[in-house]
Order: structure tokens, then sequence, then C-alpha cells
């Protein structure tokens, strides 16, 4: 197999959580651009099924769209009953639903923390509980958790956020050990600032805008493309010895 072709995703399943829109939107289609059969699940139907068809119209992909909260057991396991009865298959978990609150620790509401607790933290537990069965018994699969620079350095204000995506990387870390024998990787990817829906209230803030830029050694923000990429990457054979990692895609923002 040429270098290139351990990167194809050719007959390969993947669920993508949160894939309606931004990280999980770009991710989803480079899944698909690489050959993979790909479901994305959000809150809301209408918005998966948008983006379900902007990207079949992008690539005439296999790709299905389904409505699911991942803090839901229930809905996440149908999810998967539903994902395996379409394709016979599941081989590629991208736990990227996520959220965020921008709130100082004193004022911040206990609800708040309970809520990014539960979706960022306990959401893909659920997932990875509800498809590590299927991994192990087809002996293959791969698992990407999206955390963020800030599972590895602090940021100001960012209680929960920072609390849930360090746990989610050193559960990357527990469940790569946990299925080192069973064909499955583990890995998580730490993005620094991307456009997304999730970030428009600093893009849209010159001021913070600002001050996350300078914190960046390359000094701009993410390219979609330059995440997707690296989903792939983690989601392929070209990754086979790869298990247990962090990759950072941050400009360097976490080198200094
Ligand atoms: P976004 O808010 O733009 O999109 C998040 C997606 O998750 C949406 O599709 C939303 O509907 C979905 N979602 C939220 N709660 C959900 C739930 N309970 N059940 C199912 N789906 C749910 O976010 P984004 O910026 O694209 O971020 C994606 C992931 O990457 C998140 O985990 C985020 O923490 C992480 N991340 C993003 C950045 C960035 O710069 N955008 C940086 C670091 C980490």
């Amino acid at each position: 197999m040429g270098v290139l072709d351990r990167f194809r995703l050719d007959g390969r399943v993947a669920l993508v959580t949160g894939g309606s829109k931004g990280l999980g939107e770009a991710m989803a289609l480079g899944l698909a651009e690489a050959g993979a059969k790909v479901v994305i699940t959000s809150r809301h139907a209408d918005e998966c099924e948008e983006t379900a068809q902007r990207i079949i119209d992008a690539t005439g992909g296999d790709i299905l769209a389904l409505e699911g909260d991942v803090t839901d057991k229930g809905e996440v396991e149908a999810n998967v009953a539903e994902t395996l009865d379409r394709f016979g298959q599941l081989d590629i978990l991208v736990n990227n639903a996520g959220t965020n609150v921008r709130t100082g620790t004193i004022d911040l509401p206990l609800e708040d923390w309970q809520r990014i607790v539960d979706v960022n933290l306990t959401g893909p537990f659920i997932c990875a509980q509800a498809c590590l069965p299927h991994m192990v018994e087809q002996r293959y699969g791969r698992i990407i958790n999206l955390s963020s620079i800030f599972g590895a350095v602090g940021f100001p204000s960012r209680s929960p956020y920072t609390a849930t995506k360090g746990g989610l990387l050193n559960m990357t870390r527990a469940w790569a050990l946990e299925f080192a024998n069973d064909g499955i990787t583990v890995n998580a990817i730490c993005p620094g600032p991307f456009d997304t829906p999730m970030n428009r209230p600093l893009r849209d803030d010159p001021v913070a805008y600002q001050t996350f830029v300078s914190k960046i050694p390359m000094g701009r923000w993410g390219d979609l493309e330059e995440l997707s990429s690296v989903a792939v990457f983690l989601a392929s054979e070209a990754s086979s010895y790869v298990t247990g990692s962090a990759l950072f895609v941050d400009g360097g923002w976490t080198a200094q």
C-alpha cells in the first residue's frame, strides 16, 4: 500500500457527533472526501439534514443525518443501532459535540457548570460506551476526542471548559491503554482557535480576537481544512501506531 493510500477511508464508517456545523461539519466533509461513509448527529434534525446534503453535494458520498443529544444514553444507543443497521459497521467515532461558557468562576451558575460537564465529558463517555462493544467485536476502531488547547493549558473564566477538556484528554489516554490490544486507537485533537459558531463571540469582538491572535506564534486563527486533515490522519491506517496521543493544532499556542 502506498503512503497516500494509507490515508484513504474507503469502506470505513464514521460517526461524527455535533457534525451539523463548525469543526464537526469540516471533519465530516474531510472523512467523506477520504472515502468514508459518514453519520452526523446533532440535536437539530433540520440542521443535520441540511449539512448532510451539503456534504453529499460536495463529495457524492453516503451520508446519514441523525437527530440525537450526546447526553442522552438512549438516543446515542439508538443512533449507533441505526448506523449499524444502515451500514453494517462502525469504525470511527469522532467525539466532537461540545459547548462552552465564558463566565468568571464566582458568577458561574451551577446549572452551567453541570451542562458543560454533561456535554463535554459525559457525552463522549456515553458515545464511546455505545460504540466500543461493536469495535471490540470487529477488532478495529478509531476514536478521536475533540479536546482543546484548554485541556492542557489554562485560560481565565473557563472553569468547566478547561476541566472537561483536560478530563477528556486524560480519558483518551485511559481508553488508549484499555483497548490497545483490541485493534482500537484512541487519540485527542487539541485545537487552538478556529472560526466556528462557538467562537463567533470572540471573532466579532476585536479586543478578544486580538488577545487570542497575540498568543498564537503563527499570528492567525486556524482554517477548517487544517483541522479536518488531522482528523483524516487519526481516522486512517496512516496513524495505525498512534494511540493515547494528543495532536495540538494550534499554530504553536501550547509550544510556548
Ligand atoms: P460549535 O458550537 O460550532 O458546534 C458544536 C456542535 O456540537 C454543533 O453541531 C452542536 O449542535 C453540537 N452539539 C452541542 N451540544 C450537543 C449535544 N448535547 N448533543 C449533540 N450535539 C451537540 O463548536 P465547534 O467550535 O465546531 O467545536 C467542536 C468541538 O471542538 C467542541 O468539542 C469544542 O470544544 C472543540 N474545540 C473547538 C475549538 C474552536 O476553535 N472552534 C477549539 C478547541 C476545541
